[in-house]
């Protein structure tokens, strides 16, 4: 089923004498009708409520196949998980490679967070299954700290994972904040990492953002898992091998734990391919295949020349997975350049003021006011915070009025914006600032 020139779905590949096909040929039933409308609207409500039950799924007939020492590798397939989506399509959908002009991608629609905890709740009595895998095409923020919230507030929270966006909706505080309501790893499409690679797939970061983004994830202590294309129309071998350099580089300074290489496949459903109809992309010389059903895959004019770097490029990953080589440049970019982006990430995400807008959260261990010293006398309150025990010395009135508020459960649960946060607290800025690195987190 595509959208045809004029916007019309119709569904195609019927074969002659099927009672589908019409005087149209054979893109034959027209689905755009009158009722079109309705059944977007049934669509949306199902999108929302409607979620696998899972009642009938035999986990126990399941392999557990551990093919890899790899961490991140082994979430696919050394344990079942409960999967669901917290939304249908893409919020970004402009992936020059993707099938943009399919609903799957283009139609964007939320699901009901209390819903889909209601049917994992339901599902996990009856299989006793306490992991989500999200399979969103990329987890929407919104509703990522949605669920995160919600099910930090259940007795057994889930522990989730999922594809994203390495996109600069994942601040410092929110990755914090995912992390400690259960979200333990992500993977999401770099494609090619270079500048020149980021503009072709517009992928909507650069590589200084896309570095910033993994160190946010890194210290929150996620696992990353990445998607990678090369022989993209028009890619030169040096864009290919600087980007698995730039790749190794992610590898040896720990920013992603494993990836997957992609052999480009050109889709009749992408953007691309409606510019190249369109006559915007010249260069680009498709090759139809003369098959009508399921017919999607398109090869373009070029595509053998790409042949010789698929042993390399899986070989070179394989080993770098594995611990291995991650020594051995590729290319001859700068060896430090990840680094370097490195520093300066984190340098920008220690000085960066939290949104004014953000709802603030306590996620540390409860803090207590250490004894002692004349009652006007500054205290010393202490804390426990991934493993570490920190302090704050504050006036004894603020320490009071700290110390009860992070205790407080409707705080610890639900947050609150950081105006009133500062009102009830009494805080500066810089008092602020140290509670923001040490279990005071802004999503
Ligand atoms: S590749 Fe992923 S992020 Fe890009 S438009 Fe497609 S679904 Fe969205």
């Amino acid at each position: 089923m595509f959208r045809n020139d004029a916007g019309r779905l119709v569904v195609s590949g019927f074969p002659d004498g099927d009672s589908a096909r019409t005087d149209k040929g054979s893109e034959a039933l027209v689905v755009d009708s009158p009722f079109e409308a309705e059944r977007r609207r049934e669509e949306e409500a199902a999108i929302k409520s409607v979620f696998p039950d899972y009642r009938s799924a035999e986990y126990a007939s399941y392999l557990r196949i551990v093919d890899s020492a790899n961490p991140m590798h082994r979430l696919w397939s050394d344990t079942p998980w409960l999967k669901y989506s917290l939304a249908h399509g893409c919020y970004w959908k402009k992936c020059s490679f993707c099938d943009t002009e399919l609903e799957y991608v283009a139609d964007f629609a939320r699901s009901s967070i209390p819903a889909l905890l209601a049917a994992a709740e339901k599902a996990r009595a009856i299989h006793g299954l306490g992991g989500i895998h999200f399979v969103d095409e990329a987890m929407p923020m919104a509703a990522l700290l949605e669920f995160a919230a919600a099910n930090r507030r259940t007795s057994k929270p889930f522990s989730f994972w999922g594809n994203v966006r390495f996109d600069s909706s994942w601040t410092q505080g929110r990755c914090e904040f995912l992390s400690a309501c259960g979200l333990t790893a992500v993977s999401g499409g770099i494609e090619i990492a270079t500048e020149r690679g980021l503009a072709m797939t517009d992928k909507g970061f650069d590589l200084p953002s896309l570095v910033e983004t993994l160190v946010a994830m890194k210290r929150a202590g996620l696992l990353v898992h990445t998607y990678l294309i090369y022989g993209f129309p028009g890619q030169t071998e040096k864009d290919i091998l600087e980007s698995a350099e730039f790749c190794r580089q992610l590898f040896a300074s720990g920013l992603v734990d494993s990836a997957f290489w992609h052999r480009f496949v050109l889709t009749r459903h992408s953007r691309m391919h409606r510019e190249w109809k369109d006559g915007k992309r010249p260069e680009l010389k498709p090759i139809d295949k003369p098959w009508t059903f399921a017919n999607n895959d398109l090869s373009f004019e070029g595509y053998a020349r790409f042949d010789r770097y698929d042993e390399r490029l899986a070989a070179s990953l394989a080993a770098w997975m594995d611990g291995r080589d991650l020594d051995v440049p590729l290319f001859p970019s700068p060896p430090d350049y990840v680094e370097t982006l490195i520093s300066q990430a984190e340098e920008r995400l220690d000085s960066k003021a939290p949104n004014p807008d953000a709802r603030l959260f306590w996620i540390a261990g409860a803090p207590i006011v250490e004894a002692g010293g004349p009652v006007e006398a500054p205290v010393k309150i202490r804390w426990a915070y991934r493993g570490e025990l920190e302090s704050l010395v504050l006036p004894a009135a603020d320490a009071a009025r700290v110390v009860a508020l992070f205790n407080d459960e409707a705080f610890r649960f639900s947050g609150i914006p950081m105006s009133e946060f500062v009102k009830k607290t009494g805080l500066g800025g810089r008092k602020i600032k140290t509670l923001l690195s040490s279990g005071l987190v802004a999503t």
